[in-house]
């Protein structure tokens, strides 16, 4: 059987960890033709070094030395931006795996669609900044696929399988609640940096960390849904599931609902869109009935999460508001990590950036592009401690 050849982007932070452990899983069935990080070269080198990548690529020139001191002489380095674009349309690479934090996976991901790749999209900036071109994307190119690699996102491509898209009534997208979920709204205001850090379900990096105990994390997640299952904003509701056991449901036409359930660990995603329409037999932890397991689904507190309402309205509105929404959130994220405003600040600022925006339509990616950046700017000008 032919390997799928496979490129990962983002291969250092904590999606693309985990995608290095199922590709080093499955060697039989998956060859690894490229591997890019940023400023993390020790371990980007012994992935390297145990994977075989054919090219290895920092995105960083200033630590080009550093990766090629590092990696087997055998094995081939580059450094620089341009390479991911490179990496994602190499002939020979089946499917992209991205899973760069933030908006540098926008035009990898574009390019890869182009070139008629499977793309497998852990960041979830990119349908949140640019969906609607994405879905062009697709539109254009009909061999390209996308898939999702969030865990939600996942367990509803999962319920959806086989399915008439008519048949869909809702999509219920589940929320741990993150660190805060038995907090009060008062109590949250006094938040601290190491009170936010702390999520009782998933072992995260620290702005996906904080982002799920704003809901922000959410909020970025209704809209990638939208663009993704090409649905409406209001089809989309959110439940908090403390336990993330649940990853997300569907409700169908008739009130049934259907779910993906599983131990919280993102191989199970990361390995189902690599392998799909195939599974790969069992190699991940079980749930264990031995003590009784709970479920617990609830509506959000109405009011408690502003993220919630915010989602609602960039996706209402559309065009360049979600992009503006992300990149006031990555500031306000980290101006709270610096100790510059509470936690609850966060959402001010998002707030504010968001009614400060003109929508402009999601023409190009330089509209993108300029419409985070303005965002970035306004959010960054605001009052401290808002
Ligand atoms: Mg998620």
């Amino acid at each position: 059987m032919k390997k799928t050849n496979v490129a990962v982007l983002g291969s250092t932070g904590s999606i693309g960890r985990n995608a290095v452990k199922v590709l080093k899983m499955f060697p039989e069935r998956f060859h690894v033709t490229g591997l890019a990080g940023r400023s993390s070269v020790s371990l980007l080198a012994e992935q390297a070094n145990e994977l075989r990548p054919d090219k290895t690529v920092t995105t960083d020139p200033a630590q080009f030395g550093a990766l090629r001191a590092k990696v087997d002489a055998e094995l081939k380095c580059a450094a620089g931006d341009e390479q991911l674009v490179e990496l994602a349309t190499a002939p020979e690479t089946d499917i992209v795996l991205c899973a760069i934090v933030g908006t540098a996976g926008l035009e990898p991901v574009l390019a890869a669609l182009r070139a008629g790749k499977r793309v497998a999209l852990a960041s979830k900036e990119v349908l949140v900044m640019a969906g609607e071109l994405v879905r062009a994307e697709l539109a254009r190119s009909p061999q390209s696929e996308l898939l999702p690699v969030d865990s939600e996102h996942s367990a509803i491509f999962q319920c959806l399988a086989g399915r008439d898209k008519a048949e869909l009534r809702h999509l219920l997208l589940t929320a741990s609640g993150g660190a805060f979920r038995d907090w009060t709204r008062t109590e949250m205001e006094h938040a601290t940096l190491q009170d936010a850090l702390a999520h009782p379900t998933w072992n995260m990096g620290p702005k996906v960390t904080i982002d799920s105990a704003s809901l922000m994390n959410k909020a970025l997640e209704m809209v990638e849904a939208r663009y993704l299952f090409d649905v409406a904003p209001e089809q989309i509701k959110v439940l908090l599931h403390p336990q993330s056991i649940i990853h997300s449901m569907v409700e169908l036409c008739d009130g049934s609902l259907i779910a993906q359930l599983s131990r919280p660990d993102m191989r199970f995603a990361i390995q189902y869109a690599l392998a799909w329409p195939e599974r790969l037999p069992g190699n991940l932890p079980e749930l264990d009935f031995a003590s009784r397991l709970q479920l617990d689904l609830q509506q959000p507190e109405p009011g408690k999460y502003p993220a919630l309402e915010f989602a609602y309205e960039a996706m209402r509105r559309g065009g360049t508001l979600p992009a503006v929404m992300n990149a006031a959130n990555e500031i306000a994220v980290e101006q709270f990590r610096r100790g510059r405003i509470r936690f609850t600040g966060i959402w001010k600022i998002v707030e504010r950036t968001m009614a400060a925006h003109t929508v402009q339509p999601q023409s190009d990616l330089v509209t993108l592009r300029n419409a985070d950046a303005w965002a970035r700017e306004f959010a960054a000008a605001l009052p401290e401690h808002p």
